[in-house]
């Protein structure tokens, strides 16, 4: 490898030469923190992301989760609800407004929390591995 891809490979969108004490990203990302400083809050309301950390300017435009947080919330989140429902079917065969008493509201909430925790965690670890988009080299 040159010197040049060394440069490039290890070179992140949002390296402005700031240093700061590592932080855990599975704590970080579930506190919702900024996954540089760790003190600053990631989160403007529920899920969408503030334009940069308050505490160390860090503009969080690289912060594109996409689609994982989802996906990983729906397989475990249906995983453990569905278990759950099939536990009950088997063991206890109520009527079906008990299910819907039970599951709608846990399957909710599970998926509301699970989601902000999981695009925190993948932020922050999108951060620390300075994961970005594929790009074609100029050269
Ligand atoms: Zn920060």
């Amino acid at each position: 490898m040159s010197s040049e891809q060394d440069k490039n490979s290890t070179e992140a969108p949002h390296n402005d030469g700031a240093l700061f004490a590592p932080v855990d990203p599975f704590k970080v990302g579930i506190q919702g923190c900024c996954p540089r400083c760790g003190h600053g809050k990631l989160f403007d309301g529920l899920l969408s992301i503030k334009p940069r950390c308050s505490a160390c300017n860090l503009d969080y435009a690289f912060a594109d989760a996409g689609d994982g947080p989802a996906v990983f919330v729906i397989l475990i989140v249906g995983f453990i609800v569905i278990g759950l429902v099939l536990w009950m079917q088997v063991n206890y065969a109520p009527p079906i407004w008990v299910y819907i008493v039970l599951f709608a509201p846990l399957t909710i909430i599970l998926s509301l929390l699970s989601l902000r925790w999981c695009k925190g965690i993948l932020i922050a670890l999108q951060y620390r591995n300075n994961a970005a988009e594929g790009r074609i080299s100029g050269d």
